[in-house]
């Protein structure tokens, strides 16, 4: 169930989280998806597992309990990134956010780790936080057992723990979710962390980082795939609805392991290019003191631009668009300048000229389908699109081939490095 995998929303986008403050001087956030997963486990444990466990409770106990558990379920996925981000930050690997959304938590890092001993460690470091959880929730839910019980645990949980508390109860259950945890994200398909594993020790022995990923991802678009199977086996042969869950979380894993695969491949294939060799220089520019009418029927209506630059005494000093366009009615239209829908280029999402492409990824899968304007020195040089990477890297494919094989995606699968 209370799987932890990476983010749905792509890129660095931190847009539609909610920030609940920083640890360790890492920025934490919240997606709204944490509300349906918690609600979810608090659910299940109080409607289901509970009653199951505990007939005899009063509704308020079982209600309690479960929240309590699911809160400290969202904390042991919270240190579980925690110790993927510490142990990065040991490599001189920044660490910007963690981010808990549906499937569990992300840790967002800034670049992929130097070596494969590095990767190694950084990726086990969560599982076997996890497991350690997992051993001290079972060390205390366990001591107030007797040795009876103890050994019904696993046969018969629910004769085990009929005169247990809910502390007994909460941290056995939180043990055993802790486990599945730690099992989970150690199956070796990419992005989980044991696919990560899995691509150090590829590249261990070939010495090639590509090759490893391509490896590691495929074995996590497989794993992905028998996951859907089984979820499908279990919803439509078994009658068992909790099978759309494994769907579910089989189309995320396979989704992400080939988003990952074309991301870690197109990062390759950039290599040291610069954004300025990339980026559009054919564009055309508008007059601040055209009127909005004009611009709308003789600029923006005219040609596939859609982010005109704005030119104040023959020096480009913001951005007009669609957006600030539909600000006023036609009727309108004509009575306002150019300079009005106008965004100035210091408060613009820019990228340096001199940057490298690969840097600049991010901040295109932020923008999706929109431009974003190039400074040469504070100056507004061209414009760049996730669309000019694509067809850059199809240009050039004995760059892309003969480094990793073909590439293929969209710009929305560009990415910074996560840790599940
Ligand atoms: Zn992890």
């Amino acid at each position: 169930m209370a799987v932890e995998q990476r983010v749905g929303s792509a890129g660095g986008k931190t847009w539609g989280s909610v920030r609940l403050g920083h640890l360790f001087g890492i920025e934490i956030r919240l997606d709204p998806s944490v509300l349906l997963m918690f609600a979810l486990i608090v659910i299940t444990l109080a409607q289901g597992l509970f009653v199951e466990w505990h007939p005899d409770w009063s509704k308020t106990r079982q209600w309690t309990t479960a929240l309590f558990a699911a809160s400290a379920l969202l904390g042991s996925l919270l240190t579980h990134e925690l110790a993927h981000a510490l142990a990065a930050r040991s490599f001189r690997i920044r660490v910007p956010r963690i981010t808990l959304f549906l499937f569990g938590g992300a840790a967002e890092i800034e670049s992929d780790a130097e070596t494969p001993g590095a990767e190694c460690v950084i990726a086990l470091a969560g599982p076997l936080l996890s497991l350690t959880l997992a051993i001290a929730f079972a060390v205390i839910g366990q001591s107030e057992l007797s040795e009876a019980q103890r050994k019904l645990l696993l046969s018969d949980p629910a004769q085990a723990l009929a005169s247990s508390g809910p502390l007994t109860t909460a941290c056995l259950w939180l043990a055993s979710i802790n486990l599945m945890l730690a099992l989970f994200n150690l199956i070796p398909g990419f992005p989980l962390d044991g696919g990560r594993v899995l691509r150090a020790l590829v590249w261990r022995f070939s010495g090639n980082f590509v090759l490893a990923t391509r490896v590691a991802g495929a074995a996590g678009q497989y794993v992905g795939w028998l996951l859907m199977l089984s979820g499908v086996w279990l919803l439509l042969g078994q009658g068992r609805p909790g099978g759309l869950w494994y769907v579910f979380l089989g189309w995320f894993l396979s989704h992400l392991a080939r988003a990952s695969l074309t991301d870690v491949v197109m990062r390759h294939a950039l290599g040291r290019q610069k954004v300025r060799d990339l980026m559009q220089t054919r564009f055309d520019s508008v007059d601040a003191g055209v009127d909005v009418h004009e611009f709308v029927e003789q600029y923006l209506l005219r040609g596939p631009q859609t982010l005109w630059p704005v030119r104040e005494q023959g020096i480009i000093t913001g951005m007009a668009g669609l957006a600030g366009a539909s600000r006023f009615s036609p009727d309108e239209r004509w009575r306002h300048r150019v300079i009005e829908i106008m965004e100035p280029l210091a408060t613009f999402p820019t990228v340096a000229a001199d940057a490298r492409a690969s840097e600049a990824l991010p901040l295109l899968a932020a923008a999706g389908d929109s431009p974003v304007p190039v400074l040469d020195q504070g100056v507004f040089v061209g414009f760049l699109r996730g669309r000019d990477i694509l067809r850059w890297t199809a240009m050039h494919p004995q760059t892309v081939e003969g480094e990793a094989g073909m590439v293929s995606g969209s710009a929305g699968s560009i990415r910074k490095p996560r840790y599940p």
